[in-house]
C-alpha cells in the first residue's frame, strides 16, 4: 500500500489529527480539546500509532509563537504563548521520539496558507489570515512559505485606531501591545467592546464595521508588503458572512486607488477548502515535502 501522510492542527482550544493517502484524501481524523501538554501529546501519538509503519511524514501546524528554526536549540518549541502550561514547551521531540517519522513543524496559519495554495492551481502567492481567538497570517511567495529568522507575526502589527475606539479609549486586548491588529480585531476584542461573544451579536451591531475597518487594514498591509495574488480570511469571526463585503468596502476606501488590485470579489476572499480543512490539506503536502528531504521552507 502507498504511504500515508499525517496532519496535526494544534490549536489553543482544540487539536485535529488526521491521516491522508498519497492523494491527500483524508482517511481518518480525530478532534479533541487541548488539555495539558502531556495528555494532548499522548492523544496525538495514540491516534497515529496504528499507522506508524505507513506514515511517510507528519505536518504540524501549531498555535504560537513557535520556534521553527531548525538550527535553533529550541527548535520545535512553543515559545512565548500566554496559554497556561504551554509556554516554552518542547512540543516536537515527543512526537519524533515516539513515532520516528519526519515532521514539518510550522504555524497553523502557514499550514492553512499552504493548503489554500494547493486548492488554487494557478496561484503562486497569497496571504492567509485567521481572525479568531487571535489573529495570525501565513504568506506565500513563489509557491513557498516566507519567514527568515522565524515565522511571521502579522497579527501584531499596529493599526490606525477607529474613531469610535479613540472616543471610548479602547486600546485592544493584546497583553503585549496596545493597538495591534489582534488586540483590536480578534474575536475577544468584540466581546471586550460589547460584553457578548461575536457569535451572539446582531448583524446590525456597529462593532462589525469597526472590526472590518481593522481587518481591511490587514488586507492593505498584506497588499503593500507582499503584492499577493489574493488574500484569504478564515477563522471563527469570518463565519459572519456579511464581514467579507464590509472588509472589501473599507479596503477600497483605504487603498484610495493607489495600486491596481484584482476585482475585490476575487482578491479578498474566504477559504477555498471547505469545512476548515485548509490546514489539514496544507499539512499533508508539507508532510510530503519533508518525507523526501528534511529542509526548512
Ligand atoms: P480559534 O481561533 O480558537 O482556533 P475560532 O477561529 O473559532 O477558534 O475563533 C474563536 C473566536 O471567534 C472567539 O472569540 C469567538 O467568539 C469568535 N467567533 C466564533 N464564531 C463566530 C461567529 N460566528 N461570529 C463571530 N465571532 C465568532
Ligand atoms: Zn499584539
Amino acid at each position: 500500500m502507498a504511504g500515508l501522510y499525517g496532519s496535526i492542527e494544534a490549536g489553543g482550544t482544540k487539536f485535529v489529527c488526521a491521516v491522508g493517502d498519497d492523494q491527500f484524501k483524508m482517511i481518518k481524523h480525530l478532534q479533541f480539546p487541548t488539555t495539558s501538554v502531556e495528555e494532548t501529546i499522548a492523544n496525538c501519538i495514540t491516534f497515529f500509532e496504528p499507522f506508524r509503519d505507513q506514515l511517510l511524514g507528519i505536518g504540524i501546524g501549531s498555535f504560537g509563537p513557535i520556534d521553527s528554526d531548525q538550527e535553533s536549540p529550541t527548535y520545535g518549541y512553543i515559545t512565548n504563548t500566554p496559554k497556561e502550561g504551554w509556554a516554552n514547551v518542547d512540543f516536537l521531540s515527543e512526537f519524533t521520539k515516539a513515532l520516528s517519522v519526519p515532521v514539518f513543524f510550522t504555524t497553523d496559519v502557514n499550514s492553512s496558507a499552504y493548503g489554500e495554495l494547493l486548492a488554487r492551481p494557478r496561484v503562486n502567492s497569497l496571504v492567509y489570515y485567521t481572525v479568531g481567538t487571535g489573529i495570525g497570517a501565513g504568506a506565500i511567495q513563489g509557491g513557498q512559505l516566507i519567514g527568515g529568522l522565524g515565522h511571521t507575526e502579522a497579527g501584531h502589527t499596529y493599526v490606525r485606531p477607529h474613531s469610535s475606539d479613540l472616543k471610548n479609549g479602547f486600546t485592544g486586548v493584546c497583553p503585549f501591545h496596545q493597538g495591534c491588529l489582534e488586540g483590536m480585531a480578534s474575536g475577544p476584542s468584540l466581546e471586550a467592546r460589547t460584553g457578548a461573544k461575536g457569535e451572539l451579536l446582531p448583524i446590525d451591531s456597529p462593532v462589525w464595521d469597526i472590526q472590518a475597518f481593522y481587518i481591511a487594514q490587514a488586507a492593505l498591509q498584506a497588499s503593500m508588503l507582499y503584492r499577493p495574488e489574493l488574500i484569504v480570511f478564515g477563522g471563527g469571526v469570518m463565519a459572519q458572512n456579511h464581514m467579507l463585503e464590509r472588509v472589501r468596502h473599507h479596503f477600497e476606501v483605504l487603498l484610495n486607488g493607489y495600486l491596481p488590485v484584482p476585482n475585490l470579489k476575487k482578491y479578498i476572499v474566504t477559504p477555498a477548502v471547505t469545512n476548515n480543512g485548509s490546514a489539514t490539506l496544507g499539512n499533508f503536502a508539507l508532510a510530503k515535502k519533508v518525507s523526501k528531504k528534511s529542509e526548512a521552507l
